[in-house]
């Protein structure tokens, strides 16, 4: 049965209650009623028999009085009395026609009354016809008087009949007054807990239905967030699966982790190329207090390979990596491809900021954004594989031709000049054959690091072959890039290489330079050109500088 049935039914019951109630009480209060009416119809038959006697006896004085003094005025009460006694009999006639005994009695009183009557209108007429002594002699005779004590004793036995009848009309009033009043007042109260019972049901139901309704608002609200939070989710994805570097990634996940996390301060942590520290990548909000860089050892989330979410007041252990003062702080450890590649953190002083949700985000972004970021460090590998040189890190050859054609275009749209260095280390084959190959190569990695110290960020430098290395410098003429290439003859000249515990210098190279347009407007022209100039170096006695010859003249 359903609540609106159940409600229904309670409150049509105490309704029928109710009207049954209304019923009884009516009934129970005619009941009262018809009995009070007897009540006064008993008063009325003791009052209207008072009257009765009372008449007589005005009618019995009157006529004592005038018989006595002579006087008529004694006789105005008489003339009263004497026609008020059968209109009073008559009425009691009809008070007491629902009584037989009280009939019986009536007759009785009426022929006694009708006979003091008579008693009496005898003396008068006496009085007035035979004098004095004739009125008095009927007196002395007591026939008024007995009779007079007869009608009393008659009407003293009615009353008494009237009386018994009052008290039993009284007792049944007082019974039906009470039966009212219970019922009445049971009634009431039955109402009153039946519909209190069914206020309370419908409050309860007010209350649970105010509940749900609280609840059924968190959810939305909740699905609402959730929602929003997977929406933005997907819009950092989209972008990061655009990115093509490292660098464009961190800006994308910069921007979109304050709106995904918002109250949440927190950063990106990665693992270097060596894995023994991690370091902060990207960071938001005030991050302030977390460290930079740090081993894994410091991060619980690293170490158990799980996510850590340290609450407030909980057990859980703080990370060292994280500020004392984040009350709540989460880590979570970043993987692709089945690498922990780093540490996802995130702090709020607000103890409940970083929720259920929170951690249901750090999660999904944390995923997306590791395995994007590990693809684009693979695909930047795999660049850097093809473009440069393993040992020395420069750009290869193949690059180097690549490159050079569209820095000579460029050069023509602008009109600007280009210097080329083909660079040769000179007896390099001494420093393999004497200290082995392993120090050939770390003088090679060395003397790479030279060259990229020496030239500015447009310049290109490259392994060309071998210990054999071209710089181009855009923008720069001959003059320019001879004494770039001295600076860079006197720097190898000072030197110092390491290997192990042992140090050597006295490494020396020798340098061609050419310059676009002045030797040649072509990459394999501006090459062979400098590196004919390189092979006059080399015979000139090495360690130095020269410069092609112009094939055409300069301005
Ligand atoms: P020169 O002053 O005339 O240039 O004398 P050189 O000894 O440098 O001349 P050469 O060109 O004959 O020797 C180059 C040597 O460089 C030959 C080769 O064994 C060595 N070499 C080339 N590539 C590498 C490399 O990657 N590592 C090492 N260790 N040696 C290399
Ligand atoms: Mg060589
Ligand atoms: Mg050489």
């Amino acid at each position: 049965m359903t609540f609106a049935h159940k409600t229904f039914l309670w409150f049509m019951l105490a309704i029928l209650l109710l009207m049954a109630d209304v019923i009884l009480v009516y009934r129970s209060f005619t009941q009262f009623d018809s009995q009070k009416n007897l009540v006064t119809h008993t008063y009325e038959v003791i009052n209207t028999l008072e009257e009765v006697v009372s008449s007589l006896k005005d009618v019995q004085s009157a006529q004592r009085g005038y018989v006595i003094t002579g006087q008529l005025d004694y006789l105005t009460p008489y003339s009263v009395a004497v026609p008020r006694i059968p209109e009073s009999l008559h009425k009691l006639e009809v008070l007491v026609a629902d009584n037989k005994t009280q009939e019986k009695n009536l007759a009785l009183l009426r022929q006694e009354a009708e006979k003091r009557m008579q008693i009496a209108a005898d003396i008068i007429a006496a009085y007035e016809q035979k004098g004095q002594e004739a009125a008095f002699a009927l007196v002395r005779s007591g026939a008024g008087k007995k009779e007079m004590d007869q009608i009393r004793g008659l009407v003293a036995e009615m009353i008494s009949i009237e009386q018994r009848l009052l008290a039993l009309r009284q007792d049944k009033v007082d019974a039906a007054a009470e039966v009212t009043l219970s019922l009445g007042s049971m009634g009431v109260i039955l109402c009153v807990v039946i519909l209190g019972a069914v206020f309370i049901m419908i409050h309860r139901l007010a209350l649970r239905r105010e509940r749900a309704e609280k609840q059924a608002q968190a959810a939305l609200v909740e699905i609402r967030t959730v929602s929003e939070q997977d929406a933005l989710i997907s819009h950092m994805t989209d972008y990061l699966q655009s990115c093509r570097k490292v660098l464009e990634a961190y800006e994308v996940v910069a921007k979109s982790l304050p709106q995904i996390l918002p109250g949440t301060s927190g950063g990106i942590a990665l693992y270097n190329n060596s894995r023994n520290i991690l370091e902060t990548a990207i960071s938001w909000g005030d991050a302030e207090g977390a460290r930079e860089s740090f081993t894994p050892e410091r991060c619980w989330s690293l170490r158990r390979g799980q996510l850590h979410h340290v609450h407030p007041g909980g057990g859980e252990p703080s990370c060292a990596h994280l500020p004392d003062t984040a009350a709540n702080t989460l880590c979570f450890p970043m993987q692709a491809q089945g690498d922990i590649v780093g540490c996802f953190y995130l702090m709020s002083e607000k103890p409940d900021t970083i929720n259920a949700h929170i951690e249901k985000a750090v999660r999904r972004s944390g995923e997306q954004i590791a395995l994007a970021l590990s693809n684009l460090k693979l695909q930047e590998r795999l660049r850097d594989q093809s473009i440069r040189d393993p040992l020395t890190k420069l750009f290869n050859r193949r690059y180097l031709e690549e490159t050079m054609d569209r820095e000579l275009d460029r050069a023509r749209r602008k009109e600007l000049q280009l210097g080329v260095m083909v660079l040769d280390i000179d007896h390099f084959k001494k420093y393999n054959d004497t200290r082995g190959h392993d120090a050939g190569d770390a003088l090679l990695a060395q003397f790479a690091k030279l060259l990229m110290d020496g030239i500015r960020q447009e310049d290109i430098a490259c392994r060309y072959g071998g210990e054999e290395f071209v710089i181009i410098m855009p923008g720069a003429n001959a003059e320019i890039t001879r004494d770039r290439a001295q600076r860079i003859c006197d720097a190898t000249r000072r030197m110092k290489i390491t290997i192990g515990s042992e140090i050597f210098g006295g490494v020396t190279v020798s340098i061609g330079v050419s310059c676009y347009p002045v030797h040649g407007l072509r990459t394999e022209d501006l090459i062979t050109i400098a590196d004919q100039a390189l092979y006059t170096a080399k015979h000139s006695g090495r360690d130095q500088v020269r410069v092609a010859e112009a094939l055409i003249s300069e301005g």
